[in-house]
């Protein structure tokens, strides 16, 4: 329609380098296409290794002036770009819904959520302080103060392109810290909407750098390893975070990483049983099941589970498939036939291992990446779909008998970014939140995230903490002095 197009004019097909939109060196160009249709949204430049070392360039050179910026003024810029993207937000919204594919009442619901970031930092950029006092032997003043890192590079995956952008960009901005930005080659389009809103806000050339690539790696690499960086914030699947940890390592970086999840969703016989099927539909089919928080296994009392898993297939059955900008959607695509297939490949493994199939269990017979809805239970425990993240809309059910029993499946994984938790027994909540090994934790709730709030996990689900108080720190580094009388 008219409203897509000139929506997608709007958008910068370009790089955005020291406050300049530009094309490649190479002349080389990338395609986005919308996963419901497979059509193309737009050519937008694809960046090389030289452009990406040039946006670093521009980091470096505007990084001791972005730093020596007064805090309310670092504060401010992020305040302006939180008001221009209230007024954009339903661009904001159908862009996502475009390029990513989740219906469009959720794509308003990350407009929400991931413009709370930069409203969030603007207020945290004005409380970054330290302390001064005597040391023990009272012969001299321990001053501890806070510096920003220095230039960051900050990878983002398509899952959540605004959040998962604002959500680095504006504790590195609020730090004082510079930034050069690599989204994700499938939602490229997003973060440099993103851009445009802090340009015409008049942020300084340089702070902020957006390269979008299809050559993530040779473009990534040269940029890790450039001495004048000195911090890599990546959120994606743990393999590739594996892999820049190590490259990372050559120049010693400050490291965040979020990374994989497979949380589990434990039921208990004691759970409030309307709240819990609320809950799972929230964390499983939110974004298309498409999220490192979303519920991977849902491990429930044997007296519960078949009330719970024929609750849920009625509701599951009640949804609607479709492209996220129709009415009444539920349901988008997934992000490309990939994943189409890998969800479908640990449904069909879990079957064949004794699963049974109370709804779905197949691709759509749409055109697009679109798989059905799927309820299982009974999923056995050698299953590979409790050790793999599902990333598509796939609820699976294993049963447990007693509290014990179900911690140590909880915990049965390598991975430790979220669990849930239903129970009415308050005893027993505290006890999940001390057994559980997971980085954060929903008490009767299948979505927790907040931009006031400390995300991020432990294990294999990463290094650090995004968002709260603790999200700025991330991007600054504690400086001691000693004053001695
Ligand atoms: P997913 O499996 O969700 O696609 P990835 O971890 O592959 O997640 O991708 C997340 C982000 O990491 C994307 O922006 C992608 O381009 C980027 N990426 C993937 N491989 C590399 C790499 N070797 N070096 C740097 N960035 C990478």
């Amino acid at each position: 329609s008219l409203t897509e197009s000139a929506l997608l004019d709007s958008v910068p097909g370009l790089l955005y380098i020291g406050g300049e939109w530009v094309a490649s060196e190479s002349k080389a160009t990338l395609t986005v296409s919308e996963p419901a249709t497979g059509e193309v949204l737009k050519h937008i430049a694809d960046a090389s290794p030289t452009d990406g070392l040039r946006a670093l360039d521009a980091a470096a050179a505007s990084a001791d002036e972005w730093a020596a910026t007064a805090p309310r003024m670092r504060g401010e810029y992020l305040r302006s770009a939180f008001d221009l993207l209230q007024q954009r937000k339903d661009q904001f919204a159908l862009l996502m819904t475009l390029e990513m594919g989740k219906p469009l009442s959720e794509a308003a619901g990350e407009v929400a959520y991931g413009s709370e970031f930069l409203r969030w930092f603007s207020e945290e950029a004005v409380r970054i302080s330290g302390r001064y006092g005597q040391n023990p032997e009272g012969t001299g003043q321990i001053v501890v103060s806070q510096r920003p890192v220095g230039p960051s590079y900050l990878i983002t995956p398509w899952n959540f392109p605004l959040a998962m952008a604002t959500r680095k960009i504006a504790p590195a901005l609020a730090a004082g810290c510079t930034v050069v930005v690599k989204p994700a080659e499938l939602t490229p389009l997003t973060t440099l909407f993103v851009a445009k809103l802090f340009e015409e806000v008049g942020l300084p050339a340089g702070v902020l750098n957006v390269i979008t690539t299809s050559r993530a790696s040779d473009v990534s690499a040269p940029i890790i390893a450039d001495p004048r960086l000195r911090k890599l914030s990546f959120t994606g699947s743990t393999s590739v975070g594996k892999v820049l940890i190590k490259q990372a390592a050559s120049n010693v970086l400050r490291t965040s990483m979020e990374l994989g999840g497979n949380a589990p969703f434990i039921v208990f016989g004691d759970a409030d049983l309307d709240k819990a099927v609320e809950g799972a539909l929230a964390a499983k089919f939110r974004n298309i099941g498409q999220a490192c928080t979303a519920a991977n296994r849902f491990i429930v009392h044997s007296s519960v589970a078949a009330e719970f898993g024929h609750r849920l297939t009625d509701r599951v059955n009640g949804f609607v498939i479709g492209r996220g900008t129709e009415t009444g959607v539920t349901i988008g695509p997934l992000i490309n036939d990939r994943a189409v297939d890998k969800a479908d490949d640990l449904v069909q493994d879990a079957i064949a291992r004794g699963a049974n199939l109370l709804t779905g269990g197949h691709r759509s017979l749409r055109a697009g990446s679109f798989y059905e809805p799927t309820v299982i239970t009974n999923v056995q425990p050698e299953s590979t779909i409790l050790r793999e993240e599902i990333f598509g809309p796939v609820l699976s059910i294993v049963e447990f008998d007693n509290e014990d029993e179900a911690v140590a499946m909880a915990n049965d994984t390598e991975y430790g970014l979220v669990s849930y938790v239903f129970t009415e027994n308050l005893a027993r909540g505290q006890r999940m939140i001390e057994k559980l090994d997971t980085g954060m934790m929903g008490l009767n709730v299948g979505v927790i995230s907040n931009a006031a709030a400390p995300f991020g996990g432990v294990k294999q689900s990463g290094l650090g903490r995004e968002g709260g108080a603790e999200g700025i720190h991330e991007y600054l580094s504690t400086k001691y002095t000693l004053i001695p009388n």
